[in-house]
């Protein structure tokens, strides 16, 4: 099926409208409208070849919610009139161990990416959200709830389940003690979904700016991490502390945050850090982990989860044709906390 899309063609243009086809339906496909897209942090890095891995013409968008509007012959989970999500994955080889435990994302055939992956039956490049439709195996199709706001609900698909992920794999919950680094679409989500778990939660930021934000989001306290009076004093004093700093950055002044056991996770950089220092690591028993997304399990009960807390991203309405400017605002870290794509404002052509 035609539709039509923003795509870059290489990494120093800006988007542009873009058409192209999407496959026919297959079976176990289903055929979205796609309502409202996310912009993440990694659809900018991928525009520009960050990674280094970019095929052109890309066509970014992992944080996709929609209404079905057609369904393969072999589809049972959704009917047409329903509202799904798409995230950053769209396929896996649903065979390993790996996606037999419901970690699609760690598949040991590798993943399908909902952008920069390859169909694993056509071998086409897969393009990305930042269009009007999008065709998905009903298997890689997440619920909506009812009652979560759709256009809100876009970036949990991906600064969401990022998020929520390392929660559940280090067990927080009441009382645990979580701090973020990095208050932007992730950090915001970890501070309200950490929160919404029951954890004291601190925001560790460079300055003090963010310190009403930080609170009105949900979090007990933000520590100055450059003050190094206030960072003395708070060694040892967290379990988890998710790291969301989407470039290189020096994790050295927070490992001692860390209480015995503790795991700082990674979840924002793909790429060199700093050079670590080992002795907060080894004389404290403390962990430098790294996280990717979510499964598709995870990710329903995430949304599940988020609708009944009633916890949702704050986000910034954009049309599709603002997206240049959204790139630049989001390199400079302006924009409180995601911005989001209303699809009605693309028309098709
Ligand atoms: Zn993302
Ligand atoms: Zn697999």
């Amino acid at each position: 099926m035609k539709t039509i899309g923003f795509a870059c063609t290489s990494a120093d243009v800006p988007l542009a409208p873009y058409s192209f086809e999407r496959r026919a339906p297959r079976a176990d496909d289903l055929v979205m409208e796609i309502l409202y897209c996310g912009v993440c942090h990694s659809d900018l890095h991928w525009s520009k070849n960050d990674w280094g891995w970019t095929v052109y013409p890309a066509v970014p968008g992992h944080e996709i919610v929609g209404r079905v509007i057609e369904i393969g012959s072999g589809v049972t989970r959704y009917k047409v009139g329903d509202h799904v999500a798409v995230g950053c994955l769209v396929d896996s080889c649903m065979k390993c161990d790996q996606c037999s435990k419901g970690e699609e994302q760690l598949c040991r055939e590798g993943n399908t990416g909902t952008y920069g992956g390859f169909d694993r039956f056509s071998k086409d490049y897969t393009l990305g959200g930042y269009s009007k439709h999008l065709v998905v195996r009903e298997e890689f199709a997440l619920r909506v709830p009812d009652g979560l706001d759709l256009a809100r609900a876009a970036p949990l698909l991906c600064a969401g389940i990022t998020t929520y992920s390392p929660l559940k794999t280090w067990n927080i919950g009441l009382g645990s003690r979580v701090g973020v680094i990095g208050l932007g679409g992730l950090g915001h989500m970890a501070v309200k979904l950490a929160a919404g778990m029951g954890a004291e939660v601190t925001v560790l930021s460079r300055t003090a700016d963010k310190n009403d934000d930080a609170l009105a989001l949900g979090a007990k306290a933000l520590l100055v991490s450059t003050d190094e009076t206030a960072m003395a004093k708070a060694a040892n004093g967290f379990d988890l502390i998710i790291d969301t700093v989407p470039v290189k950055h020096d994790i050295n002044p927070y490992m001692p945050l860390l209480d015995i056991d503790g795991t700082l996770v990674i979840v924002g950089q793909l790429g060199l850090l700093a050079e670590p220092h080992t002795v907060p690591m080894v004389l404290g028993r403390r962990r430098i982990a790294g996280s990717p997304i979510g499964g598709i399990r995870e990710t329903q009960e995430m949304l599940d989860f988020c609708a009944e807390k009633n916890i949702l991203p704050d986000c910034e309405m954009i049309r599709m044709d603002e997206i240049n400017h959204a790139f630049e605002r989001m390199e400079k870290a302006d924009v409180r906390y995601r911005f989001v794509i209303d699809m009605a404002s693309l028309e098709v052509a």
